[in-house]
């Protein structure tokens, strides 16, 4: 049979992700045989497009999903997205802003109608990337959080979690952001690191003339907004302060002095202004102590009227004008430099003002402690381990989640505000009138909720809930999740907080934590160092499969990836082995008239038994790389099957006994699905091309598992002795610098039962290595081009000239040098109290072998 002889993805990568998907082999079924394994997408933004990091994240998924799927699990992938409110609201007010128009000018209806409009247009780019790269989901079962289904799931479990109580409006401290005009979480604000100032501002002490304290801050315009000054009750330095007050300078304002941790005596003066408007530690500090809040600034990030002589003036320039007038009054101490960690809105960049609002808030601590319990208690378990003491420092620390956004896109909030009673009604469907007063003026609230609320009932609102579907009974709790270290809180918490509560039960079993992607020389992708890897470039350069390889070559659980183009190159060119693996396989038997049949009765070649050996040694270890979600393992182990024992010797070896090709076939195929979950395209078009009728798919295929039966020591004696004599045999060529096609005389000396081994394959090594050997078991002479393993001594007949004296000097030089090393290694406490048993054992065994080289060469 013929095949092409260049190796080409572009041309069957296209080809093959759109008939798994034509083909519905990834579509699950609760029907379907086997233990469940299920998992959700971390649903990217819809406004997104794929980068390196999706990538990375889907590989892993994919990889174990396939492998499940092929182990005969009842295998789900359900994938989907995230309407993503703020993100996407921005990229349609830019779009609205090019046509000259505002949001405001459209109104509520039609902005929302313009975003429907253009996700419909551009929404499903993730899609189409996910499809192209061979993602296996199954895209019958795609959500989207706004989809009708997930949009009743979220009213659903906003009403329950108001009537428990769990949900109330309030008053919050939020990140503002003036230009957005909304709240924004903290994953949302971006810190840059700024040269600011710290003022030290002087307060007069009302009844102890001549007395001030001294508070320094880094935003003075907030000063307007004091209503206390804190001392720490322990500060000796103070004490003569309790129960007094200090008059507020420019505002020329009486007030308290309170006894507070929020001073600390080792910090600056030991006193610190308290603005409970504009600052969330004493915003806190202000509710223990009764403190009233003065809001200076307002949504515009101007002054207010309770800013007096400020009022109206933008933050900024109140900031300069205090500063002066600060500086008129003699109330300014000194002025520093300061470095500081601006916060910024990450959509508009403009700084984020701390305010007050009334805002919808959850109530996290009853939920907080049950999503602790289960992890303690090892209901849900993070890999790597380390993550669990992260996440228990969240959960322990939790404050309320504030879940109202000020947007027009997103879940809007199911409550209804009385026109007349100011009755709040919150409801599963608009009501018709007040329940307490009658009336029909009912405005639905205008907010809509934080993304992360409708991304956090995920694991159960895509299955159904809250109808007690099939899907739910099957696939509920999904059995992994894989994903970020960045969205541990914000997303996975809140998973687990609400799976519990609504679901009775955890919404995954295990959770991995994958690093990330960084370039050559280690250093964070991002757009401003120009050093982004798009996934779709590097994927047309060097074929899916090998980005994949690369990738999960480098993906080691707790480690981030190097990824580089010499190791996609690298990866292309073992793709390329494997395909001319093939070509050479069926230029020697056509597999669709051969069969794929193992020999499995009669006399098999010794080169068969070893490579089922190997085969079965790749896939037991295999599995448990995967298992263990050591993708970098299971990468290395099928390179090295491939590259290193199929083609380098197993090929090698069947051309020089060219019998046996059918096992030949059955090997390679074996091989083919033992790397299917990590280079799908390669591995479906050269399985497609053996001719199997059923499965359709190789994915379908059960994934090879160990089997005592297959386990052959006898032949991997046999097969290291032979690779031990070539190896060597060709090590000498290349230092006598011999045209390596040349034909070489040589001796195999050898006192043991080796000699037997090695005259059994004097054909082979006589081909591999172009040496004919001559085999004794008497006592080595003296000679000039040898090498020695501890069992046996080879000698070449390398011609008179080629000899070279200094080579010998050389190379005992490097054999004392070796020795030393191990032995240094050997008395190395600590090492050996560290390193592995198996390793120290090489070591030892590596020592002798020098020794015995040493002896010998003297
Ligand atoms: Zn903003
Ligand atoms: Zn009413």
């Amino acid at each position: 049979m013929q095949i092409e002889k260049v190796y080409e993805p572009q041309r069957f990568e296209p080809h093959w992700a759109q008939w798994w998907i034509d083909s519905g082999i990834f579509q699950a079924s609760v029907e379907a045989p086997g233990p469940v394994f299920s998992l959700v997408i971390p649903p990217p933004n819809v406004t997104g497009v794929l980068h390196i990091g999706h990538m990375l994240e889907h590989t892993e998924i994919d990889v174990t999903i396939r492998w499940h799927r092929m182990l005969g699990d009842n295998t789900l992938w359900l994938p989907g997205t995230d309407h993503a409110g703020i993100a996407t609201q921005m990229v349609v007010q830019r779009k609205l802003a090019e046509e000259g128009i505002s949001r405001h000018d459209l109104g509520r209806e039609k902005f929302e109608a313009r975003v429907w409009e253009w996700k419909a247009q551009s929404g499903d780019t993730i899609k189409r990337q996910m499809v192209r790269l061979g993602a296996s989901c199954d895209w019958s079962r795609e959500r989207f959080t706004l989809d009708p289904g997930l949009s009743r799931a979220v009213r659903e479990v906003f009403v329950r979690l108001y009537e428990k109580g769990l949900i109330y409006r309030g008053e919050y401290m939020v990140n503002w952001c003036p230009q957005c005009h909304t709240a924004i979480s903290d994953l949302e604000v971006s810190h840059v690191d700024v040269a600011g100032h710290l003022w030290h501002i002087r307060y007069p002490v009302n009844g102890l003339h001549g007395r001030y304290v001294t508070v320094a801050t880094t935003r003075p315009e907030t000063m307007l907004g004091d209503t206390a000054v804190a001392v720490n009750a322990k500060d000796s330095r103070y004490f003569d302060l309790h129960g007094r007050t200090v008059q507020l300078p420019l505002m020329d304002r009486e007030i308290p002095v309170i006894l507070d941790d929020l001073a600390d005596p080792e910090f600056g003066t030991g006193v610190v202004k308290v603005t409970p408007a504009h600052d969330l530690n004493d915003f806190e500090a202000g509710r223990r102590h009764g403190l009233p809040k003065i809001q200076v600034i307002d949504e515009n990030a101007r002054m207010t009227a309770a800013a007096g002589a400020y009022a109206g003036l933008d933050r900024f320039e109140a900031r300069r004008r205090i500063v002066i007038d600060l500086e008129q009054s003699g109330a300014l101490v000194k002025v520093e430099d300061y470095p500081l960690s601006l916060g910024k809105c990450a959509r508009s960049g403009t700084p984020v003002e701390p305010l007050i609002s009334t805002q919808w808030l959850v109530k996290t601590k009853p939920l907080a402690e049950k999503a602790i319990a289960v992890v303690e208690n090892g209901q849900i378990t993070f890999v790597p381990p380390n993550w669990t003491k992260t996440y228990y420092e969240w959960m322990y620390n939790i404050r309320d989640w504030c879940i109202s956004r000020q947007l027009w896109w997103g879940h809007r909030i199911p409550a209804w505000h009385c026109g007349e009673c100011k009755e709040v009604i919150v409801a599963r469907d608009a009501p018709a009138s007040c329940p307490r007063c009658g009336s029909a003026q009912l405005n639905q609230d205008p907010d809509v909720l934080d993304t992360w609320f409708s991304s956090g009932l995920w694991p159960f609102s895509t299955l159904g809930w809250p109808d007690q579907t099939a899907d739910l009974a099957k696939y509920y709790p999904t059995s992994l999740l894989i994903t970020g270290f960045d969205i541990l809180f914000f997303w996975v918490a809140r998973m687990v907080m609400l799976g519990l509560e609504f679901m009775g039960d955890v919404p995954f079993r295990q959770v991995y934590i994958h690093g990330l992607v960084r370039d050559a020389e280690k250093q964070k992708m991002s757009k401003t160092k120009g050093n982004v890897v798009d996934p779709l470039v590097v994927t047309e350069k060097y074929g899916t499969d090998a980005v994949r390889m690369a990738l999960l070559q480098g993906a080691a659980p707790g480690t981030d990836i190097v990824l580089t183009e010499e190791r996609m190159e690298s990866s292309r060119a073992f793709a390329n082995k494997i395909w001319n693996a093939a070509r050479f396989l069926f230029m020697n038997a056509d597999p669709q008239s051969t069969g794929i049949q193992e020999l499995t009765s009669g006399i098999r070649p010794i080169e068969d038994r070893w490579i089922w050996a190997r085969l079965n040694a790749t896939a037991e270890a295999a599995n448990r790389a995967i298992d263990q979600y050591r993708y970098h393992e299971f990468a290395q182990l099928l390179w090295h099957f491939f590259w290193h024992e199929f083609c380098d010797w197993y090929l090698e070896l069947k051309k020089v006994s060219a019998v046996g090709w059918s096992n030949a076939i059955a090997a390679f195929e074996t091989a083919l699905r033992l790397l299917h979950p990590a280079m799908p395209f390669v591995t479906e078009e050269l399985w497609q091309r053996l001719g199997q009728s059923t499965p359709k798919s190789i994915a379908l295929v059960p994934y090879p598992k160990y089997d005592p039966a297959l386990a052959d020591a006898e032949a991997e004696r046999e097969i290291a002795v032979l690779q031990e004599v070539v190896t060597l045999a060709r090590t000498l060529r290349t230092e006598s610098k011999l045209d390596p096609k040349q034909q070489l005389g040589g001796t195999l000396y050898c006192r043991t039962a080796t000699l037997a081994i090695a005259q059994r394959h004097a054909e082979a090594i006589q081909k591999l290595a172009r040496v004919k050997l001559a085999f004794k078991s008497e006592r080595t002479p003296k000679a000039r081009a040898m090498r020695s393993t501890a069992e046996f001594d080879l000698i070449l007949d390398v011609p008179e000239s080629k000899e070279d004296p200094a080579r010998r000097q050389k190379e005992r030089e490097q054999l004392e040098k070796n020795i030393a090393n191990s032995r240094r290694q050997l008395s190395d406490e600590v090492f050996l109290s560290k390193a592995p048993a198996k390793v120290v054992e090489s070591i030892r065994t590596k020592l002798v072998d020098y020794e015995t080289q040493l002896a010998k060469l003297s």
